[in-house]
């Protein structure tokens, strides 16, 4: 029903969380699961707890970083139960962020990612998305079980899908006027941060200034043409650079 949109479930701890996970999607009409470095995977108890939705977990992708789960997806929200003082957009509400994904799903791929049981996601997992979400709950113990939160924001995208306006949010866009991948954002990032430090701009890697840089880029939502005049300028600007310095 929604292929486009992606669950990534980052390190699971207990393997029951990936099969309670894999039948919270079915219910809402998710299939593609893909699990990032799971800490048990295959195990019985995963297969137990998804009940009508084994299918699911057989079908689930294990990839070893968060980084390659997402490559491929022009939006990737990350959902925690505490926003970070990262300077990430963020959706304030499940059903915004839901309308969003179903929109950006009816070209390309887009994911929503899930944290371990324990400590959620690390900053730098964080960073690889392009939004943050949380499930408004009770301000003195707001944090769900794994399988419950994907079953909530699972709830939220189908709604969005089943009242989406007949011809979609918009008409489709071509491709040159939709949103980069993961991927091409980074090979514009890593170029950027590139010619900082070959210009002389920055001395040393620093790793706040390419995060203060990445966070203004994804609130400016380029799309992909806006993206390689970006990369146009910056390999015109490396040409002016002495040799051995582009
Ligand atoms: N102890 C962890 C929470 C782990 S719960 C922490 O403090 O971050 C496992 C995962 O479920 C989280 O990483 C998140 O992806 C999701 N989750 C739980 N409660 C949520 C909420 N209120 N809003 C959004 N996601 C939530």
């Amino acid at each position: 029903m929604l292929p486009n949109i992606r669950i990534v479930l980052v390190q699971t701890f207990h393997p029951g969380n990936i099969g309670a996970s894999a039948r919270a999607m079915k219910t809402m009409g998710l299939t593609d699961l893909v699990l990032v470095n799971p800490r048990r995977f295959p195990d019985p108890d995963a297969t137990r707890l998804a009940a009508g939705a084994e299918d699911l977990v057989e079908r689930a992708r294990v990839v070893a970083t968060l980084e390659e789960a997402v490559g491929d997806c022009v939006q990737v929200v990350g959902a925690s139960a505490r926003l970070r003082s990262l300077p990430l957009p963020h959706f304030d509400e499940p059903d915004t962020m839901a309308r969003a994904l179903v929109e950006h799903a009816a070209a390309d791929p887009v994911a929503l990612v899930f944290g371990r049981e324990r400590f959620g996601l690390t900053n730098d997992e964080i960073r690889l998305c392009s939004h943050q979400v949380s499930i408004p709950a009770n301000p003195e113990y707001g944090i769900l079980n794994l399988a419950q939160a994907v079953q909530v924001l699972g709830y939220e995208l189908f709604k969005a899908w089943r009242h989406r306006p007949e011809s979609g949010y918009h008409p489709l866009r071509p491709e040159q006027e939709r949103a980069p991948s993961r991927e091409q954002l980074g090979h514009f990032h890593d170029h950027l941060a590139r010619v900082m430090r070959h210009s002389g701009f920055l001395t040393q890697p620093h790793a706040q200034t390419e995060a203060q840089l990445q966070a203004l880029f994804a609130r400016a939502e380029p799309s992909r043409k806006e993206l390689s005049l970006l990369r146009g300028l910056l390999a015109s600007l490396e040409r002016h650079l002495p040799e051995g310095k582009r």
